[in-house]
């Protein structure tokens, strides 16, 4: 039996995401590093739910609530607050997050949060923005929201929040392995640095990749994954070496960590593969918790608006 909704309140549903291509370029003046970035959305997702009230206030359940601030460092906290203040408007919300995404995973669940909060509050305060709109409050939030809203399978440039979609035909099935000790973007990107000074280049996404996904096929695709975070998250969590090693084992067609992990993502051939793959590694113990998902998934998105006279 489901909980009845309040009165007013707006439910939206937001992704988290693997990075199938991450490339870095090295720390320009700005202090960010240039990234060439493909994102997927995959059905892990966060639900927010926006219900009236006096002040903009958060909670949080679900997997890993217990470490996700619920004060005005929380992501969908700051999206409430900025689209009040965008469209100056003097309102309250209480955003009910359950969470899907494991926290500090690499998989950009604050992100999603911020991304649903953002489209929920603009529904229930009927301040009518266009997606376009959302998309720069978005970007304002982090790198990684703009792409939350949107969902699919995109290109990110800059910071990753410059996005263009890509044509991606069929299903993607990846088992997810989750370590709960979190790595924190800042630290991974510092250990990128150590281990990249000097270096010049700009990063690219390649082409064999992109064709990769226009023809739908794993085994193509499994070729070009690529992601530049993965050898400083490795030296900073060495568990996810007995992770790799348990993925060798079975038919996984690879695996690779997802944006500054410590998640990893490997890509199966198949959805009863990945099953098979998912008991394997659960087997094995080397992991936390042992997902299977797929990909592409869909953008922040309304699930239900509950009316006042319901
Ligand atoms: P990304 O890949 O986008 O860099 P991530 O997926 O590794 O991030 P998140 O779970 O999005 O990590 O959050 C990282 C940190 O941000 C957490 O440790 C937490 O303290 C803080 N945070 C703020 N708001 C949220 C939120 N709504 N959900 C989760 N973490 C949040």
């Amino acid at each position: 039996m489901t909980e009845p909704r309040p009165a007013g309140a707006v439910h939206v549903r937001a992704p988290g995401k693997i990075n199938l291509s991450l490339a870095v370029g090295p720390k320009g003046e700005d202090g960010y590093h240039p990234l060439a970035t493909v994102f997927q959305a995959v059905t892990l997702y966060e639900d927010v739910l926006a219900v009236p009230d006096e002040v903009i206030r958060v909670s949080v359940t679900g997997r890993h609530a217990d470490r996700v601030p619920t004060d005005s460092r929380n992501l969908a906290h700051r999206a409430a607050t900025l689209l009040a203040e965008a469209t100056g408007i003097d309102a309250g919300v209480h955003l009910q997050i359950t969470k899907g995404v494991p926290t500090a995973g690499g998989m950009g669940g604050g992100s999603a949060d911020a991304a649903a909060a953002l489209l929920a509050c603009d529904l229930l305060w009927g301040t009518g923005l266009a997606r376009e709109e959302l998309g720069h409050l978005a970007a304002e939030l982090g790198a990684d929201v703009p792409f939350a809203l949107t969902g699919q399978t995109a290109v990110g440039l800059g910071r990753g929040d410059a996005l263009t979609p890509a044509l991606a035909r069929g299903r993607f099935h990846w088992v997810l392995a989750i370590i709960e000790d979190g790595l924190t973007t800042p630290e991974v990107f510092r250990a990128w640095d150590q281990l990249n000074s000097g270096a010049r280049f700009a990063p690219r996404i390649s082409d064999a990749l992109m064709q990769a996904l226009v023809a739908g096929d794993p085994r193509r695709l499994a070729g070009h994954l690529r992601n530049d975070l993965q050898v400083p998250a490795i030296e900073l969590q060495p568990r996810l070496r007995e992770v790799f090693k348990a993925f060798d084992e079975t038919s996984a067609l690879r695996a690779l960590v997802s944006g500054s992990g410590p998640t990893v993502a490997a890509l199966a051939p198949d959805h009863a593969t990945a099953l098979a793959i998912a008991a394997a590694v659960e087997q094995a113990d080397v992991a936390d918790e042992v997902l299977v998902v797929s990909g592409p998934a869909h953008g922040a998105r309304l699930v239900e608006s509950v009316r006042d006279s319901e």
